[in-house]
C-alpha cells in the first residue's frame, strides 16, 4: 500500500519541493497552501508521478479548519501516516512597532496549527500503528536574530511541541521530529531580500551575502532538496527511534 503523507503549505517553496519527492518515492499526497493554481500544480505532480493526489485550500489561521483538513485527508485516503507540518509566514519589525495582530497570526499559522493539526491525526496515527509528524521549525528555532519575535518564538514553540509529542507517540510508534532550516531561497525569503535591500540601503546580491548568509558557514543558500531527503528519511519504518530530535541543515550556523 502507498503510504499517504499530509505537507501543509505544499503549493509553493519548500512544501513543494517535499511533496515532489515523497511523489518520486511513490507516496499518495495530500496537497495543501493558498496557492490559487494548487490544485493544477497538484495534479501535474499526480500524474508524473503516477500517485494519488488531492489538494486543500484550508486557511490555518482557524482550528477548525486544521481539523478539516485532517478529516478530509483521512477520508479522501483512509489512512494518514505522514504529517508534515511547514506551512509559515514571516514578518520582521522591531518589537515596539510590531502589530498586535501580525504577531497573533504568525503564532496561529506557524505554531497553533502545528498543534490541532497534530492533535487531529494523532488517534489516525495511534489505531494505525504508525505516524510520522515532522515540523518544519527554522535555524530561529534555535537560534534568534533581531526584529522576527513573534518567528523566532513560534519556531522555538515548535521544538518543544515536538518534544513532547515524540514522549507522548512513542507507546504508538509515532515519531516526532524538527527540521531546523537556514535560509532558503523561497517566495518566502524573496521578499524579504526586497525588503532588505530597502531598509538597508543594498543590492539584492549584498543583502544575500552581508545580511542573510552571515551567520551560515556556508555561504549558499540551503537547497530544498536537502530539506526533503530528510524529511523522506524521517518518515522512513526504520526511522522509528529518531524521534524528538531537531535537525539543524543550516549551513554552520547554529555551530557556532
Ligand atoms: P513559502 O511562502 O514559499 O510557502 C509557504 C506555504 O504556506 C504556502 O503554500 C502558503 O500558501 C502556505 N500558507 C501560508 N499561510 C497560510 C495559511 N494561513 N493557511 C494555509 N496555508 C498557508 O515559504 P517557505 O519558505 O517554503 O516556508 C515553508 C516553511 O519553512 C515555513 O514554516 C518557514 O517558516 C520555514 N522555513 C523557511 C526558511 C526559508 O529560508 N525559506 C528557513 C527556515 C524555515
Amino acid at each position: 500500500m502507498n503510504k499517504i503523507v499530509l505537507i501543509t503549505g505544499s503549493t509553493s517553496g519548500i512544501g513543494l519541493a517535499i511533496a515532489t519527492q515523497f511523489a518520486k518515492e511513490g507516496y499518495n499526497i495530500m496537497f495543501h497552501g493558498l496557492e490559487s493554481n494548487g490544485d493544477d500544480i497538484a495534479k501535474e505532480i499526480g500524474e508524473k508521478y503516477q500517485v494519488k493526489v488531492a489538494f486543500s485550500k484550508a486557511n490555518l489561521l482557524q482550528s477548525e479548519a486544521v481539523e478539516g483538513l485532517i478529516a478530509e485527508t483521512i477520508s479522501t485516503f483512509g489512512h494518514l501516516h505522514v504529517l508534515v507540518n511547514n506551512a509559515g509566514i514571516q514578518f520582521v519589525s522591531p518589537i515596539e512597532d510590531f502589530p498586535n495582530a501580525k504577531y497573533e497570526t504568525i503564532i496561529a499559522i506557524n505554531m497553533n496549527a502545528v498543534f490541532y493539526a497534530s492533535k487531529a491525526a494523532w488517534n489516525q496515527m495511534k489505531t494505525q500503528q504508525f505516524g510520522r509528524i515532522i515540523n518544519i521549525s527554522s535555524v530561529h528555532g534555535l537560534r534568534a536574530s533581531e526584529f522576527k519575535s513573534a518567528y523566532v518564538a513560534a519556531k522555538h514553540g515548535v521544538i518543544g511541541m515536538t518534544k513532547v509529542l515524540a514522549l507522548e507517540g512513542a507507546p504508538f510508534n509515532i515519531t516526532c521530529n524538527a527540521i531546523c532550516p537556514g535560509y532558503v531561497k523561497t517566495p518566502l525569503v524573496e521578499g524579504q531580500i526586497k525588503d532588505q535591500a530597502k531598509a538597508h540601503h543594498m543590492t539584492a546580491d549584498e543583502v544575500v551575502q552581508k545580511v542573510m548568509l552571515k551567520k551560515q558557514a556556508v555561504k549558499q543558500f540551503i537547497p530544498v532538496e536537502a530539506i526533503a531527503d530528510m524529511a523522506l528519511l524521517l518518515a522512513k519504518e526504520s526511522s522509528t527511534t529518531i524521534t524528538g530530535t531537531s535537525f539543524a541543515l543550516d549551513g554552520g550556523w547554529s555551530a557556532q
